[in-house]
């Protein structure tokens, strides 16, 4: 069955009713039978019957064993990293989300758990980087906001020789375009924010796993926690996942031919997508995923501070705005927004340029979007 296909089919009819639309169970308890005896679902942090088709169907996505619904992409990767000790290490790619590069650098940092950060672009660093502490490797691919690429199956092995979980944050591709776990992956992490609801319009987050031994240990640390997903945001992002496969694929039509338009502009200095032949890692990116995404960021010949915000404050259609993934096209300047945190100097090395722009390519007309950027271009 081909995906289109499998998102909507995935999602049962209820078996109580019939509805064809997931009901909402806004409810916080179920009465029992008598005590301990119940229908499966006890309290509503342990389990709810919005929440269990969502965990389920992201599993079906991901070809997983199962799937945690949380109440935050964050609170799903809080999730993840609970399942070390301290004096545990965590190998990690360099240009990390930045809230996830908080959470680590700020809270398990002082809870004995370690992180190195190394370009995962080139598989030899990871290899060089991992040692007998290394207990996750951690990966986003394509990375946030300049698009690099790593190898999924070659970090894989190199996980599965030490003993180490494999993670993927597959938040930018979605599972429309890369499934992690079929490249070796133990673990994937989605900020369901993004490209699984689709609307800019809840916070969520999803893991899933690749076993069943794996899936008991996030469900004891979800059920422990606590950081569940409500039943109602449940339900919006069940009903955002069912136009998943026809968004992403109308997302990556717009990103193609937006990439192509930037990099023949003559005020672009160079164009991050890994659809474009020029990418380091375009040959990676063309066997791990269907297609490339519509994330894409460039960097201006006149490559200050203000050009790029010149730019992101002339664009009509491209709202300002962090986040990615909606159905409305977003840009934002790393620099100053996501990045702002991070020195000048660590952010060029990464190759967070001044005039950095990152765009989310929405669902608009292509040709729409394309004069947004050529009269916002055409300013400077
Ligand atoms: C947004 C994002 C997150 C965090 O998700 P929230 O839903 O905002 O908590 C994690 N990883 C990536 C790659 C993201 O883009």
């Amino acid at each position: 069955m081909k995906n289109e296909t499998k998102i909507l089919h995935s999602i049962e009819p209820d078996l109580l009713t019939g509805a064809i639309s997931t009901p909402i169970y806004q409810t916080a308890t179920f009465v029992q039978d008598s005590p301990g005896v119940h229908h499966g679902f006890d309290y509503g942090r342990t389990n709810n019957p919005t929440r269990a088709v969502l965990e389920k169907l992201i599993a079906t996505l991901e070809n997983g064993s199962h799937g945690f619904a949380f109440a935050s992409g964050l609170a799903a990767i809080d999730a993840v990293i609970k399942l070390l000790n301290s004096g545990d290490q965590i190998v990690a790619v360099d240009d990390l989300y930045g809230g996830t590069w908080r959470t680590l650098n700020h809270i398990y940092n002082r809870l004995g758990i370690q992180l190195v950060r190394v370009d995962c672009s080139d598989v030899r660093n990871v290899r060089a980087s991992v040692t007998d502490k290394t207990k996750l490797i951690w990966i986003e691919s394509p990375t946030n906001p300049t698009l690099k690429i790593a190898d999924i199956k070659e970090i894989s092995l190199i996980a599965k020789k030490i003993g180490a979980l494999l993670v993927v944050d597959n938040t930018f591709a979605s599972p429309v375009l890369q499934n992690p776990i079929d490249l070796g992956a133990d673990i994937v992490i989605h900020s369901a924010t993004k490209y699984l609801a689709g609307h800019s319009d809840l916070i969520a987050g999803l893991v899933v796993t690749r076993t069943v031994e794996l899936a008991e240990q996030i469900k004891f640390i979800q059920n422990s926690s606590g950081a569940i997903l409500g039943p109602f945001d449940s339900w919006l992002t069940i009903r955002g996942i069912e136009t998943l496969a026809l968004r992403v694929n109308k997302q990556c039509d717009n990103a193609e031919l937006v990439a192509h338009f930037l990099a023949n502009h003559p005020s672009v200095k160079r164009v991050n997508y890994p659809g474009l032949d020029t990418h380091p890692n375009h040959e990676i990116a063309k066997n791990q995923q269907a297609r490339f995404g519509a994330m894409i960021s460039f960097s201006l010949k006149t490559d200050t501070i203000d050009a790029g915000t010149q730019v992101c404050s002339s664009t009509e259609l491209f709202k300002l705005a962090e986040s990615l993934g909606g159905v409305k096209s977003l840009i934002c300047q790393p620099a100053l927004m996501t990045h702002k945190s991070i020195p000048q100097d660590v952010r060029h090395a990464a190759g967070i340029d001044d005039s950095l722009i990152r765009i989310s390519c929405g669902i608009e007309n292509a040709d729409d979007l394309i004069a947004d950027l050529k009269q916002a271009l055409d300013k400077i």
